[in-house]
């Protein structure tokens, strides 16, 4: 017998958002093996792959020309331009995966969460934010990644990303990795416990 009959039977949908450089993937590494029952959509993109970077895992790296078939065909969610790249959210995986029982986090940027919030408002937004701008640009840098004129791209960009952490649901520091995969955690549980009204 169910204790509560209005419980919820579709997974919840995340956004993780914040600057390039901040340790979003580091994040979710850690936080996927320790958190089960909630996956990470894989998003398309027209940037080329980095090394180390696997084509269906990190992203579906695609064409300018297959990107604008999919704008044409809807079958994103959301997509935008960022540092000059197109990124984009598919919406059948996201609905279907959602529909299945399972959580799902999107990794986007804040365009992104935000027009997934405008479209479906249940989203729950994420903020990662770095302890400070200079050990944003430190860990920009390390990862030896980018050019120069990337990396002052992505910290101009990172200023204007920040100052819309007001319209995000949570904020966690990335100061240990540890430690904002634990908050992650507890966050997707305690929004795992709402009763919904
Ligand atoms: P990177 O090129 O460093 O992997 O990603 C650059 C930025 O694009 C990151 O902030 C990342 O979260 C964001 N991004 C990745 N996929 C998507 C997407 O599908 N939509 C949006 N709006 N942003 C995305």
């Amino acid at each position: 017998m169910t204790i509560y009959k209005g419980r919820r039977t579709k997974g919840l949908l995340f956004v993780l958002s914040g600057p390039s450089g901040v340790g979003k993937d580091a994040l979710l590494i850690h936080f996927l093996e320790t958190c089960p029952g909630v996956t990470k959509c894989v998003t398309a993109t027209t940037r080329d792959p980095r090394p180390g970077e696997t084509a269906g895992k990190d992203y579906q790296f695609i064409s300018l020309d297959e990107f604008k078939r999919m704008i044409e065909a809807g079958e994103f969610l959301e997509y935008a331009e960022v540092h000059d790249h197109l990124y984009g959210t598919p919406r059948k995986l996201v609905e279907e995966t959602l529909e299945s029982g399972i959580d799902v986090i999107l990794k986007i940027d804040v365009q992104g969460g935000l027009a997934v919030k405008k479209l479906m408002p249940e989203a729950i937004l994420v903020f990662l934010a770095p302890p400070s701008i200079e050990e944003l640009e430190r860990r920009l840098r390390n990862r030896l990644t980018e050019s120069e004129p990337e990396i002052t791209k992505r910290l101009l960009d990172a200023g204007s990303e920040l100052e819309r952490i007001p319209e995000y649901d949570y904020l966690i520091e990335n100061g240990d990795l540890a430690d904002a995969a634990d908050r992650l955690r507890c966050l997707v549980m305690a929004e795992r416990s709402k009763i919904e009204r």
